[in-house]
């Protein structure tokens, strides 16, 4: 090994599983720390018991590769579909990870949070606390609008002041989104990046706290100290394995992941009653009760608003919100639907937007709802969680559709009276039948607010 190495590179590989051909960095120094040793490769693809294995994400689902005549390597090629998003991974790739110097992390952290916490996310917060020193799962199991993010501070500064590396991760990129402003307001001084698909990678400094969509995470190996998953429940995560695996390679080996939510699945209940921590918080910050869905019919709504026409319940609904200047959300299950009542809203209020997953201006126009400039958006269930709007009023528009399962209805409920000027709301499920999901959701609210724990 020769003695010199760029400090650069260091601080980005460390921890990292990179394409070896698409670093920021120019592949002459790459190769000459691959001559040096300091960094290793790794085949992209590998046959393991006859099948396919991606070494990025861990994808091992014969049905997620394709083979190809490859020109690079003037052969039959294999890559992976699972992580194709973030350049394709195949048999000829060469993947490349560090072997050097691990990087030191700095000590000396800012904990710049000036709120105080409410006994009950104390008491959660030094459960937490006391599970990471011992190396134990946590599950913080915790209402909507009960502040789960203050929750995290205390036992992330003192992760970081002992010098490990620790990361945040969501499933959805709105949650990421949200969190950065206020994870960078809380750790002034520390190194922090958010990643999700589009963010820019910098190359300057190690990260010492990782802000990241659980997808960015295939891109990690063996990082972290500690791993959090916020919002743990929601899709894609719990229907994704490699995604699930992609986040335990992430962690260093033996290192435990957490785990926060409002709507745990069944089976994380039962993994982490036998197999960690639980905390439970079944209060809101403020002290208030959560908004306990009422249901209203909306008899052949589809086929009405398919016909151009409004159903007049929803008319009604809209209509008292802009007279009160409320600001609203509208869940509908089927992009295709919500975009055929867009018109019919802008007829109310021309202001009224939609949004979805693939939107161009997903962004721009949640932040206009929070601005007040425009009175409310028609939503997928992308907005069910991470947004917090004060004094928001919510609908759901076909609230027996399949996608509005439990968990997605106290998500979407758990939007309506977050901020202490506004603890209550509407919520409203208008609905073509009740479904067992609607009365499990009401039921489970009626529950938490009586104080009754659900574990
Ligand atoms: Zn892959
Ligand atoms: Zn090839």
């Amino acid at each position: 090994m020769t003695t010199t190495f760029d400090p650069a590179i260091r601080d980005f590989l460390s921890g990292r599983i990179w394409l070896r051909r698409h670093t920021p960095f120019p592949r002459e120094v790459i190769d000459a720390h691959i001559e040096s040793k300091r960094i290793l490769t790794i085949p992209g693809i590998q046959v393991k018991k006859r099948h396919p294995f991606c070494n990025r994400c861990e994808n091992e689902d014969p049905a997620r590769f394709t083979t190809f005549d490859c020109a690079k390597c003037g052969g039959p090629c294999t890559y992976c579909r699972h992580c194709l998003k973030m350049g394709r991974v195949s048999s000829c790739t060469e993947l490349i990870i560090w072997n050097g110097e691990a990087p030191v992390f700095p000590t000396d952290h800012a904990l710049a949070w000036e709120g105080t916490l409410t006994p009950r996310q104390k008491k959660a917060s030094e459960e937490l606390a006391e599970s990471t020193a011992k190396q134990r799962s946590h599950l913080i199991y915790a209402v909507c609008g009960s502040g789960k993010t203050e929750i995290l501070f205390e036992p992330i500064h003192r992760l970081l002041t002992e010098g490990k590396r620790v990361c945040l991760a969501a499933p959805r990129v709105d949650v990421i989104l949200e969190l950065e402003p206020r994870l960078r307001a809380a750790f002034p001084e520390t190194s922090i990046e958010a990643l999700y698909g589009g963010s820019e990678s910098k190359t300057d400094t190690a990260l010492q706290l990782v802000l990241a969509t659980t997808h960015q995470l295939f891109r990690f190996r063996h990082a972290f100290d500690a791993v959090f998953v916020d919002e743990a429940d929601a899709f894609p995560y719990t229907a994704d394995e490699p995604l699930q695996r992609a986040v335990r390679k992430a962690a260093k080996p033996g290192v435990p992941v957490h785990f926060v939510t409002a709507t745990p699945s069944d089976k994380l209940l039962a993994d982490m009653k036998k197999n960690g921590n639980i905390s439970t918080i079944n209060r809101r910050y403020h002290g208030h009760p959560l908004p306990v869905p009422r249901y209203s019919t909306l008899w052949n709504y589809a086929k009405r608003i398919r016909k151009g026409k409004l159903p007049k319940k929803l008319v009604a609904w809209t209509e008292d919100r802009l007279k009160r200047k409320e600001p609203f959300l509208i869940f509908f299950h089927h992009i295709g639907l919500m975009e055929e009542a867009l018109p019919l809203f802008e007829k109310l209020d021309p202001r009224i937007k939609a949004v979805h997953a693939a939107h161009p201006h997903r962004k721009e126009h949640v932040q206009m709802l929070r601005n007040k400039e425009v009175p409310g958006l028609l939503t997928t269930t992308i907005l069910e969680r991470g947004i917090t709007i004060p004094n928001v009023q919510v609908a759901v528009a076909g609230a027996e559709q399949l996608i509005f399962n439990k968990g997605a209805l106290i998500q979407i409920g758990g939007r309506v009276g977050r901020s202490a000027q506004h603890p209550a709301g509407d919520f409203v499920l208008f609905h073509h039948g009740i479904t067992y999901a609607m009365d499990e959701a009401k039921r489970e609210i009626q529950r938490l607010n009586e104080g009754r724990d659900t574990t």
